[in-house]
């Protein structure tokens, strides 16, 4: 070879080297604005390691320098044809396991390593040797067989970024087109450079690739520049449906299942790809023995699905909505679910604080009242009769003194467990104060109140509190009481209740006393 060929070759593949190391430090200087940056990084450095490496070797005079910087030049070209895979495969939205990521490397490292040590065991080149054709001195080698290895993965990353590239090109927009046709070049080029190398094809044996390498970093540093590679980049409408957290099933216009996305598998794992294509009650009817619980195909529709998800309840809000075609004809349905199983829980959590005494899990006053009065409205709107009872332990403050607050608890909940058994669900029973309850049994008589106080005076009578073998009486007085006409409020009614409550304590206490107005 011409020195003036050579001279030119070396100066291309310098100017490789500096436009890589300019694509390295601008883009890590601009990281914060370019998603994935590290990868991109990574690789431009690679790029400059090779290039740079390569260059000094073509100008070095001896072979033990050339060596040497060959050495260097594979501390970065083997790791650049994975990382360019790395970088191309995340470009289209995916992304690989750490473990695939790593995989990747190992056959760059076991290069690396081999031509490091080749001298010992001539694994990477058999032999190498200065080239008598030259007036320059140039190595040149004979492959072994790891060359082999390595040349065929160099080879398969770039083929493999470069075919998941033209892959995505259906899926991308007509505007980002330009920056996938970038990519897709500049993985085509260094690809047809290195066949053309490896079947020997190159003029004077030259490896054209660094100098390729040139081309393809203009090529970047230009889409950088106009289409804002790097900075816009366009992300898969497949990986935007894949990684939503709202599971989405996809229906077609017969309500047959035709797609659903990976958030969808972790709410239903029941499902399975071999459902696609069957009509979605059908599988609903297989998985939970019920057709959907949702009518789909209705815009907007909204309800909760409850489900058994490993051993436990969730709760998913259910969405539906139309698929249109261009032309504005619904061709399918779209079914949502978002999993609000946390909210259902503080709803729930709340309702009981809102609903519910802490102590003993009845209904708390301001609960009772509100429910006390839908309870008396519609027995004054049927002419049904409503009754009410108020009954409040006696002696209640011996008890806390003589025994402490702990068993003033436990006195408390234990009334209420006694009367819950005396008790139906129609019936409002409620803890109105401290150690004051009130029940509100709807449909009942004054005679039918009074029945039922009795019954639980009795009860409570007969069923001491038992605080570790020691038996405490607890005896309550009653007041019942019922509405007499329409213009009754529940106040008032809960005036009388009190006030017969008040004659039974006046009487001795653990006693039943009616409203003697109510009866008339
Ligand atoms: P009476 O027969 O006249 O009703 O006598 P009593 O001692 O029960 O008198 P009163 O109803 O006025 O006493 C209520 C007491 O109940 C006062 C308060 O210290 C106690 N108390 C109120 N709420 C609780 C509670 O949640 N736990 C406990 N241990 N004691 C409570
Ligand atoms: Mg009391
Ligand atoms: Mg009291």
């Amino acid at each position: 070879m011409e020195p003036s060929h050579i001279n030119a070759y070396i100066s291309l593949v310098a100017t490789s080297a500096v436009l890589n190391v300019f694509l390295c430090v601008y883009t890590y200087f601009r990281r914060s604005e370019i998603s994935r940056a590290n990868v991109f990084i990574l690789y431009t450095a690679a790029l400059s390691v090779y290039t740079f490496g390569y260059a000094i070797e073509l100008a070095s005079n001896t072979l033990e320098q050339m060596k040497f910087w060959t050495v260097v030049e594979y501390m970065g070209m083997p790791f650049s044809a994975s990382l360019g895979l790395i970088l191309m495969i995340q470009y289209t939205g995916k992304s690989l396991s750490k473990k695939a990521t790593a995989a990747l490397f190992i056959i760059p490292t076991i290069t690396l390593f081999m031509v490091a040590t080749n001298d010992y065991h001539h694994l990477f080149y058999k032999k190498v040797w200065l080239r008598t054709d030259s007036s320059v001195p140039l190595m040149d080698i004979a492959a072994g067989q790891w060359y082999v290895v390595h040349g065929a993965f160099t080879f398969s990353c770039l083929l493999c970024a470069c075919l998941i590239l033209i892959a995505q090109w259906k899926h991308t927009k007509k505007m980002y087109r330009r920056q996938l046709l970038t990519l897709i070049t500049s993985q085509l080029i260094p690809m047809t450079g290195a066949f053309l190398y490896l079947m020997g094809m190159t003029p004077g044996g030259m490896d054209p690739v660094p100098v390729l390498m040139c081309i393809t970093s203009s090529m970047y540093i230009w889409a950088i520049l106009s289409t804002r590679l790097l900075t816009i980049v366009p992300i898969a409408k497949d990986s935007i449906f894949e990684s939503m957290r709202e599971g989405v099933i996809v229906l077609d216009s017969s309500n047959r299942l035709v797609d659903y996305n990976k958030a969808l598998r972790d709410m239903l794992p029941e499902l399975e790809t071999s459902m696609v294509g069957q009509p979605l009650n059908d599988i609903w009817l297989s998985l939970a023995g019920e057709t959907f619980p949702v009518e789909y195909g209705r815009e907007g529709l909204q309800t909760d699905l409850y489900w058994q998800l490993h051993g436990q309840t969730v709760c998913y809000q259910v969405r539906t909505s139309y698929v249109y075609n261009k032309n504005g004809e619904a061709v399918g349905s779209l079914i949502m679910l978002i999993d609000i199983t946390e909210q259902r829980f503080l709803q729930e959590q709340l309702k009981q604080l809102a609903y519910f005494d802490g102590l003993t899990k009845i209904y708390n006053r301001t609960h009772f009242l509100h429910k006390g009065r839908e309870l008396l409205n519609e027995a004054q709107l049927n002419h049904q009769p409503a009754s009410f009872i108020l009954f409040d332990i006696d002696y209640f403050k011996r008890i806390n003194d003589t025994y402490g607050h702990d068993v003033g608890d436990q006195a408390i909940v234990h009334v209420v467990s006694v009367c819950n058994r005396y008790l139906n669900s129609e019936m409002l029973f409620a803890r109105y104060g401290g150690e004051e309850f009130v029940i509100a049994l709807p449909n009942a008589t004054l005679q039918e109140g009074k029945r039922l106080a009795e019954q639980l005076r009795v009860a409570l009578l007969n069923e001491p509190l038992d605080v570790e073998g020691t038996f405490i009486p607890i005896t309550s007085s009653f007041g019942v009481a019922q509405y007499s006409g329409v213009t009754d409020s529940l106040e008032s009614l809960l005036r009388d209740a009190d006030s017969a409550l008040y004659e039974s304590k006046r009487s001795g206490r653990n006693a039943v006393y009616a409203h003697s107005v109510s009866l008339a």
